[in-house]
């Protein structure tokens, strides 16, 4: 081995990861894709149980909405409150 300099032992690094085709930038690569995904994820999450309903202002109203549409035959809905908008949401699927 040659010269216990720091500095040519950080030049062999260098060089040893460009010989590997430039790994950490792979990395970094899939650490945004896989954000990506889970960004996208929660979009569409959102999109499904916020964005695309019907927002009341409080759980009072929301309940008010039950009993309109259980007197027009639709039955079983639940309020919840919704963690985007801080408003209440209805849904029929207890799992939503
Ligand atoms: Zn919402």
């Amino acid at each position: 081995m040659g010269s216990k300099k720091p500095s040519a032992n950080a030049k062999r690094v260098k060089e040893f990861k460009s010989q590997l085709g430039g790994l950490d930038d792979l990395f970094s690569r899939e650490e945004k894709r896989a954000d990506d995904i889970s960004k996208r994820k929660e979009q569409a999450q959102r999109e499904k149980s916020c964005t695309s309903k019907n927002r009341y202002t409080s759980y009072d109203e929301a309940q008010q909405a039950i009993a309109a549409c259980a007197a027009h035959g639709t039955k079983g809905l639940k309020a919840y409150k919704c963690p985007h908008c801080n408003g209440w949401h209805l849904t029929s699927h207890p799992w939503d």
